[in-house]
């Protein structure tokens, strides 16, 4: 089993004293972090946690999470992470999969978290971060990382059914630290933005960035367009992990062209309409596409901002240690040929907690795709969201991102409803803007010029905001349900 010396003990060999955070204005560096972490492992080993036990963290962007990581990287225990917009009912159903043994919480969702616990037959402690008793150091600390430990366990979203405990290994995480930076490149000026949320493996895999690395990054408690754009014009900061809402709103929000010095926006997590790709690169804003799942520990397969427009809309190619394949009919399609998405590489995860591990050697990743004659891959839609009508496949994304260029669109979902004739039929839910008047025979009649007939919607429902899950994704098995609510 491969063993690397624990990675925050690392750079703070190198560099005790260099930036490790900068977040609200104060500063902390690599021996801030490891002091911390240290000390508050050693407060959880004196409060009885063991090596193995499965800890749970419900909290935002704050030091208090970089520090409960690290420190559960000390003693060997398990990081639980969990989305702080679920519900009490929701964490109830993840800390009881997930085994876990104690939460440890920011004071602001306490309440939470003991509403979820009081669910449960087997009851975990509460315990809020800011009374874990800041011990003396230890001694007993990992001074080694086995690459082949679990280190954390994340959820997926919960978008195509219940969310499932995806197991990372510090050798997950390592590989895809290490991967992304033999693909985007390492410069001793890089500073990283971080405004996705940590317990995401999106925002999580910039806190390992931070200490595989030794970059400084900057911590954001949210998403604030101003504050982004005002950390780029100002603060140097180079790089920026984003989904899309977020680039779209930053977009908004900035007038002046960004420095030289800033080398792009990394996108991620979801589908991206090419009009946003279009204003980004009339913006001047590189953008690197890409294309990964809590599975992957982030992304696995990346378009460089060079061919951004020569590939528009692909999320590119695999990084360099892992592969990728494109499978319909059991076995390997043809360029341009749609079937489902596989990966392989060291950053996917061995399996879920509770299930068997993935037998195959690549994992099917759910997701359709085709790759074109370069072998860059464009991400089509999810396999459980297609729909047949007729006999013929119908991808509800590009339905959607068609309606997207409507102005008065604001979002659209589209799904499948049943057809007598037809089996199933594209159907779409459209949220519009405050003023307008579109009518649904207008929508009807942009669909019908860019679409073939069978991929217009039949019919069109205007609702006031479409169903997401905790982690802002568009849920479309839920669509149905706001059909019976209209009727
Ligand atoms: P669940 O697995 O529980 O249904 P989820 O798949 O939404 O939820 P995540 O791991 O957060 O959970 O999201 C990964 C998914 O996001 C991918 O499998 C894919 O469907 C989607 N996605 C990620 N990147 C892209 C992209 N560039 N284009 C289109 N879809 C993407
Ligand atoms: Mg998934």
């Amino acid at each position: 089993m491969i063993e690397i010396p624990h990675w925050l003990d690392k750079q703070t060999d190198l560099q005790p004293n260099a930036t490790a955070i900068e977040l609200e204005g104060r500063v902390v560096t690599f021996n801030d972090i490891k002091e911390k972490s240290q000390r508050m492992a050693s407060g959880l080993i004196n409060s009885g946690v063991k090596k193995g036990d499965h800890l749970a963290i419900l909290a935002g962007n704050r030091l208090d999470f970089v520090y409960f990581i690290h420190a559960v990287s000390y003693i060997g225990a398990v990081a639980v992470c969990l989305n702080i917009r679920l519900s009490p009912r929701e964490i109830a159903y993840q800390l009881e999969d997930a085994d876990v043994k104690h939460v440890y919480t920011e004071q602001e969702h306490i309440n939470k978290a003991s509403e979820a616990a009081h669910i449960l037959k087997k009851q975990p402690s509460i315990i809020p971060l800011g009374t874990l008793p800041d011990s003396e150091k230890v001694m007993d600390l990992n001074q080694f990382l086995k690459l082949d430990d679990v280190f954390t366990m994340m959820y997926t979203s919960g978008t195509t059914g219940k969310p499932k405990a995806v197991m990372h290994t510090y050798g997950n995480h390592w590989f895809s630290a290490v991967s992304s930076a033999l693909n985007l490149g390492l410069s001793t000026n890089d500073k990283w933005l971080v405004c996705l949320p940590l317990f995401h493996v999106g925002g999580f895999s910039l806190l390992m960035k931070n200490v595989v690395y030794g970059m400084p990054i900057v911590l954001l408690n949210r998403f604030d367009a101003p504050l982004v754009n005002d950390h780029i014009m100002n603060n140097n900061v180079t790089l920026v992990s984003l989904v899309t809402v977020m680039l779209q709103r930053l977009l908004k929000s900035q007038d002046e062209l960004y420095p030289s010095t800033f080398r792009g926006a990394l996108l991620g997590g979801g589908p991206v309409p090419e009009p946003l790709l279009q204003e980004a690169g009339q913006a001047n804003i590189p953008v690197f596409q890409s294309y990964g799942m809590t599975e992957t520990s982030s992304q696995i397969v990346t378009l460089s901002p060079n061919d951004a427009f020569r590939k528009l809309g692909s999320a590119g190619k695999a990084l360099s240690p892992a592969s990728l394949r494109v499978i319909a009919n059991d076995g390997l399609t043809s360029p341009n040929e749609i079937g489902e998405i596989h990966v392989k590489g060291p950053m996917v995860s061995s399996g879920y907690y509770q299930h068997e591990p993935h037998a195959e050697d690549y994992l099917a990743t759910g997701d359709l795709g085709y790759l074109d004659e370069e072998g860059f891959l464009f991400v089509v839609d999810r396999v459980k969201d297609m729909i047949i009508s007729g006999g013929e496949n119908v991808y509800p994304a590009e339905i959607e991102s068609v309606l997207q260029e409507i102005k008065d669109i604001e979002e659209a979902a589209v799904t499948g409803i049943n057809h007598e004739e037809w089996g199933e039929v594209p159907s779409a839910f459209v949220v519009v803007s405050d003023q307008s008047s579109i009518t649904k025979e207008e929508i009807y009649n942009f669909c019908q010029k860019r679409l073939a007939s069978y991929k217009v919607p039949r019919t069109i429902n205007f609702v006031s905001e479409l169903p997401r899950n905790a982690a802002n994704k568009l849920v479309r098995r839920n669509l149905a349900q706001l059909l019976d609510e209209e009727d």
